[in-house]
């Protein structure tokens, strides 16, 4: 893989959700309404830890803040339902800063609406599992049709794909 790649967090975490999902989303197909959920998100990102708020971007990679003193790149979130795909995007993050020599530093997941802050760390293993999700990703997005509908119902039924699947 190249140093600058087109692969997002977002992308790691819609892979996570629903394969056919990422697909759509990667051919910037969009039925996204401005739902009350998309906007209370945003309105978490905006006034969480407000203080220490400074959204970074390199390349593709949106950081929602990246804490110099202590090397802790955070990310914050609105619920912890997704956690395994939060893990994974902020591993995708620490591997790319990685890449860009930026070494050293640890992930921070935060969910203030619960609460909760989960520690994350790109151990040997975990970088390795990485690979191979980025490599999937790359062999799902260059597949010229999108991957079947996955019957997740309680998944479709919040999806902003939901009209598209099945109406
Ligand atoms: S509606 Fe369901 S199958 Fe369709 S993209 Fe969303 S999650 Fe995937």
């Amino acid at each position: 893989m190249n140093e600058k790649s087109h692969i997002t967090g977002t992308l790691i975490n819609y892979y996570f959700h629903c394969h056919r999902q990422l697909w759509l989303f990667h051919r910037h197909i969009k039925c996204e309404q401005e739902s009350d959920t998309v906007y209370l998100g945003k309105v978490i990102h905006e006034h969480s830890y407000e203080r220490e708020h400074k959204e970074l971007e390199i390349d593709e990679l949106k950081l929602d803040f990246f804490d110099l003193r202590d090397g802790v790149l955070h990310e914050v979130k609105k619920s912890d339902k997704w956690r395994e795909a939060h893990e994974w995007q902020v591993l995708y993050y620490l591997y790319m800063l990685k890449k860009k020599g930026i070494d050293n530093i640890r992930g921070e997941l935060n969910y203030p609406m619960v609460r909760q802050t989960v520690s994350v760390e790109l151990t040997p293993e975990k970088e390795t599992a990485l690979q191979q999700v980025i490599q999937h990703i790359e062999d799902i997005l260059a597949q010229k049709l999108p991957p079947p509908i996955e019957v997740r119902k309680s998944l479709c039924r919040t999806c902003s794909y939901y009209e598209l699947c099945y109406i």
